[in-house]
């Protein structure tokens, strides 16, 4: 029998707030001593109150409404009860039954085809301590102990890991835009469970039992989890066995799963409301307010490139992959229109040049020295026939490293194209005088030495000939030979 896969994620994403989620300690955390970002809330001291962090709040509905969810009039938060050495309280303060959002979706793109992926919801909830084994120690830090962490739950409605992969890409370039996160996995900024089962292909119904994949730190842990998880599903059954409901972990050194316990239900977290904090109110007015300040998101975008600016998809994707480079590029464009120079000529300079040259000295689109409108007016000089493209992009490089003006540049060095007759002429008699052996080999009948003649001009001129006057002069040149 053929296998469908089915599967949902949940994703934890850090906020970037200033504090943690229900106290004023820093949660900047990285980098810091152990233990030095902590108070007596986020140490988990009896009777120590949390008071929530309006900004997380304020970010997760921006998230949501980034994500076309619902903000229901009312949240509340609660205690998920369980033990664990890096759970200072043993509660962590996170929403069940009221969260701040719901019944959302965002859309994937899998190779041309458009695909809507559900959001059951978005809320809110606080980070637990870490903890580091060695040898025979375990020892905590308390300082991601209260970060605000925003979980993200789809429904189960991607068919393949291919389309987890996008799913989750997706996420965390609208994250970056909103900057709600940084997205950085290699920091532990998002984290990924995975929730596998598999059906009959054709069938619609869920499976009444799934495997959880827990503690998944990187998009790629979570693709291999997910590969490994099908693969072991599909094999049960079709060996006739029964795939049992449980919670498992990712081993990436030896890139399996192992079970770590049957699968938990909501009552084993024993969940009652927080008493210590008030139920939230969500005025619509309030809702309002913080959806105004939703950026222009990547879809958007990336239509409108390419249906007002003529791009390509490639260069629209790559161009609104990241919001600072897409904005980068909207400046440019702006500037472009007063010099009449085209929206599609800047996308190749961005995404060619500039791309290649970044990547090459590892400069972040922030640092690069190329001010946005500098990039038309350097095109315009192309335009008007002033350098040529090849002199374009050593002039493009220098831009690059020093910032200046590619007038400056052409000017200072001397750049501009040579399209004086007379000085061509001069030396392509001069080239003729030095070379008599290809001369006696043209006027034998080698016509195509005449691309030789021309090659010879421009390396002559360093390429600042204007090549189409070049090829004029040497071809009447040699036939008055
Ligand atoms: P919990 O993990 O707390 O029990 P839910 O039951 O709400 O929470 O589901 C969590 C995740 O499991 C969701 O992302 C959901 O899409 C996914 N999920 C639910 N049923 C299935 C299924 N049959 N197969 C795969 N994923 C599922
Ligand atoms: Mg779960
Ligand atoms: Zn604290």
């Amino acid at each position: 029998m053929e296998y469908e896969p089915v599967i949902g994620l949940e994703v934890h994403a850090q906020l970037l707030t200033q504090s943690k989620m229900f106290c004023a300690c820093s949660a900047d955390y990285a980098g810091a001593p152990p233990n030095t970002h902590l108070c007596p809330t986020c140490l988990g001291m009896p009777g120590a109150l949390p008071v929530i962090n309006q900004r997380a709040v304020e970010f997760t509905i921006l998230t949501a409404r980034a994500f076309n969810c619902e903000i229901p009039e009312f949240a509340k938060f609660d205690r998920k009860n369980y033990h664990y050495p890096d759970l200072m309280k043993g509660y962590q303060i996170s929403q069940f039954d009221l969260p701040l959002s719901r019944n959302g979706f965002i859309l994937i793109d899998d190779a041309g085809t458009i695909k809507k992926i559900g959001i059951r919801r978005v809320h809110l909830e606080e980070d637990t301590a870490k903890l580091f084994h060695d040898g025979n120690a375990s020892r905590v830090d308390v300082n991601r102990s209260g970060v605000p962490l925003m979980e993200i739950v789809s429904e189960p409605e991607m068919h393949s890991v291919e389309e987890a992969r996008l799913y989750s890409l997706k996420l965390r370039q609208i994250l970056r835009y909103l900057g709600v996160c940084s997205g950085d996995m290699e920091k532990g900024a998002m984290r990924f469970e995975a929730n596998i089962s598999l059906r009959a292909r054709g069938t619609t119904e869920l499976s009444a039992t799934r495997v959880e994949i827990k503690n998944l730190n990187s998009l790629r842990a979570m693709v291999h989890a997910t590969e490994f998880e099908i693969a072991r599903q599909t094999k049960i059954l079709n060996a006739g066995g029964t795939v049992e409901q449980e919670t498992m972990g990712w081993d990436e050194a030896r890139n399996s799963t192992f079970t770590q316990r049957s699968k938990e239900e909501a009552h084993d977290y024993r969940y009652f409301p927080e008493p210590d904090l008030p139920r939230l109110e969500v005025s619509r007015a309030w809702v309002a307010e913080i959806e105004a300040r939703l950026p222009e998101l990547p879809d958007a975008k990336y239509d409108r490139l390419m249906r007002e600016l003529g791009l390509s998809s490639y260069d629209a994707g790559v161009i609104t992959a990241e919001r600072d480079v897409a904005e980068y590029y909207d400046r440019a464009v702006d500037a472009g229109k007063a010099r009449g120079v085209e929206a599609k000529t800047i996308a190749n300079w961005v995404s060619g040049e500039l791309f290649r040259l970044m990547k090459e000295r590892n400069v972040e689109i922030g640092a690069v020295k190329i001010a946005p409108a500098q990039i038309p007016d350097l095109i315009a000089l192309v335009n008007a026939g002033t350098i040529s493209n090849n002199i374009a992009k050593n002039v493009f490089e220098e831009m690059f490293a020093t910032g200046d003006d590619a007038k400056k540049i052409v000017q200072a060095k001397g750049l501009g194209q040579i399209s004086n007759r007379a000085a061509l002429v001069a030396i392509i008699e001069k080239i003729i005088a030095d070379n008599p052996t290809q001369v006696a080999g043209y006027r034998a009948g080698k016509t195509a030495l005449a691309q030789w003649f021309v090659g010879q001009v421009m390396k002559a001129t360093r390429g600042q000939a204007n090549p189409a006057l070049v090829n004029e002069l040497v071809a009447d040149k040699l036939k008055s030979l």
